[in-house]
């Protein structure tokens, strides 16, 4: 039988336990925190399951739970520790997240998309080094949210996915689309200087550009109060901001 003053101290030395890791991972940077996580999670769910893992394109979160199923003990199914919650919630975000692109047609617009694989979301690749598959930059990155089209079981899919670069392969990104808002813009430049005083027709090109861009690029500035859930438990997100690019 458990007594109760064994009961107190296993809750003390389990609340001491997470107290000792959230003031580990506060002084850890983005980076070494996500390998401290990943390191955790393999050290507490064990690597088995993702040597022979296929990786599904499903984008349906249920699907994708289903796909990462691991075996747990009956014990962790019970009662996982705020650490073990913590890491798996990184884990799971990170592969319903971001994408990698081939951008070796960038300039007839094409950008192949493809998902993750178990190997690159451990390293990083497409979230703290540049998502575009040749390109190994990792300052300077920006997320940008894409459509990516897939065909599965069948079936035409798409998703909005995130996908991370540097700045020199967000203009092939954007390239064809640029080239031809220059040239749109070039136009304009010409209609508004035959109508309107220069100084008039410079402000206007300025508010166009910028409502342009926003809607076009769809680059998301991803603030901790837009992504932060409400139904946060225990205060699991406080630990994964700055994270997720
Ligand atoms: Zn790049």
């Amino acid at each position: 039988m458990t007594s109760f003053g064994f009961l107190k101290s296993t809750i003390f030395d389990k609340e001491e336990r997470k107290q000792q890791y959230q003031s580990h991972i506060r002084g850890l940077n983005a980076y070494d925190r996500h390998k401290k996580f990943i390191n955790d999670y393999v050290n507490y769910y064990g690597k088995d399951r993702s040597s022979n893992l296929k990786l599904p394109i499903k984008t349906d979160q249920d699907t994708l739970r289903e796909g990462y199923r691991f075996i747990r003990s009956e014990e962790d199914d019970m009662d996982p520790s705020w650490e073990q919650r913590l890491v798996k919630r990184y884990y799971d975000k990170l592969f319903k997240e971001y994408c990698l692109a081939d951008m070796s047609q960038y300039k007839s617009g094409k950008i192949g998309l493809r998902w993750r694989t178990e190997k690159e979301v451990m390293s990083g690749k497409g979230q703290f080094i540049c998502g575009n598959k040749n390109c190994n930059e990792k300052d300077g990155l920006a997320s940008y949210e894409v459509n990516f089209c897939y065909f599965e079981a069948g079936e035409n899919k798409q998703a909005l996915v995130k996908l991370v670069t540097c700045e020199r392969c967000a203009c092939k990104l954007n390239y064809k689309r640029q080239k031809e808002k220059e040239q749109l813009e070039k136009r304009q430049l010409e209609q508004d200087r035959r109508k309107r005083s220069r100084s008039k027709s410079d402000d206007d090109l300025d508010d166009f550009q910028e409502s342009k861009e926003r809607r076009r690029k769809g680059k998301r500035a991803l603030t901790s109060a837009s992504d932060h859930k409400i139904d946060d438990d225990d205060n699991l997100d406080e630990f994964l901001e700055g994270m997720f690019p």
